[in-house]
């Protein structure tokens, strides 16, 4: 590489002056040195991105460098943390220096609008990836588990699904005949939740002491549902009449050929969504609606849970007639819910 190791760093990604409360030495020695609020536990993620894979060969710079972060500070949002700082290590092809700028822009846009310091890093040659390492705070007995759903709890999520789907038919320019008159706007909205999800970092925080179970839905509701059910050993109840769409997805819905039921699939399965899929106990439902208008952030009820393990897929009232629709595996009766 024209620039070592250190050049890279240097440049691109050490920021000196960053203040962050409780950080006592950031980038440039060995380790970084991070107070933990008193009373708050360490919550932890990491994410590896690779080209090709969790994003497209042609995606920007910009958009890579706020994806890989975005996509930790998701997690820390799920958990009901609040972000300390976060580590990143590349491995670049080759020392592109524009490359480098735009993704720093991208990384950086995103830390900065959630006052996240950057604390350390690593770069070394070989094939484009990236891996984020998060860390945040929350105090423990708080914290967002998988884990402590009830029955009858109310299941919501936060802003619209299906979204992300939709923006990567864009991106990979995949042959949709009825996307043929689509509204520009609406292809401009899916691609940027595509490119630069929003984690839902302040609804995480304030969903401490409301919800009884929490996670992202990054891999599509149904899977990460799944999960969510496993770890809490109940079966849930989906009104999929009720499933948060965007003002594009509203369009397509209505479009003939099959539209209607890509709309669901999306919204369903397609996930890189990175809402944030909670459960609060019934009597909780108010503090959810004013936690909506305070946030201005749209939080639909989609359903709730039940002590019958598996999934049932309801519209408007009557079961939906799909036999093992979009590759879930977690239906009703079977055995791993
Ligand atoms: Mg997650």
């Amino acid at each position: 590489m024209a620039l070592d190791e250190f050049g890279l760093i240097r440049r691109y990604f050490a920021r000196p002056g960053l203040e962050s409360p409780g950080l006592r030495l950031g980038i440039g020695d060995d380790a970084a040195l991070l107070d933990l609020p008193a009373g708050e536990t360490l919550a932890v993620s990491t994410d590896t991105l690779v080209a090709g894979r969790h994003f497209p060969h042609d995606a920007t710079p910009f958009d890579i460098g706020w994806k890989a972060l975005a996509v930790n500070l998701s997690d820390l949002a799920a958990m009901g943390a609040r972000p300390l700082g976060v580590t990143l290590a590349l491995t670049l092809p080759e020392a592109d220096e524009v490359w480098l700028a735009a993704f720093a822009e991208g990384f950086f846009a995103l830390a900065d609008g959630h006052g996240v310091p950057l604390i350390g890093g690593d770069t070394t040659r070989g094939p484009l990836s990236i891996t984020v390492t998060a860390l945040g705070a929350v105090p423990p007995a708080q914290a967002l588990r998988r884990d402590g759903a009830r029955a009858d709890d109310l299941l919501f999520v936060s802003g619209t699904l299906g979204d992300a789907g939709l923006g990567l038919a864009f991106a990979l320019a995949q042959p949709l005949s009825w996307l043929g008159e689509f509204p520009p706007a609406h292809r401009v909205h899916a691609l940027a939740r595509l490119h630069r999800p929003t984690p839902r970092l302040a609804l995480g925080q304030a969903l401490r002491g409301i919800a009884s179970a929490a996670m992202d839905v990054s891999d599509g509701l149904l899977q990460d549902l799944g999960h969510l059910l496993a770890a809490s050993g109940l079966g849930a109840e989906l009104q999929l009449e009720q499933l948060p769409l965007s003002p594009g997805l509203h369009y397509l819905a209505g479009e003939g050929g099959g539209a209607r039921q890509q709309v669901l699939s999306w919204a369903l399965a397609a996930g890189d969504d990175y809402e944030l899929l909670f459960s609060v106990a019934p009597g909780q439902r108010g503090a959810v609606e004013a936690l909506a208008r305070q946030l201005d952030l749209p939080l639909a009820c989609i359903g709730r849970l039940t002590s019958a393990g598996g999934l049932c897929l309801t519209w408007d009232g009557r079961p939906w007639e799909h036999e093992r629709p979009f590759g879930y595996q977690h239906f009703r009766g079977a055995p791993d819910v």
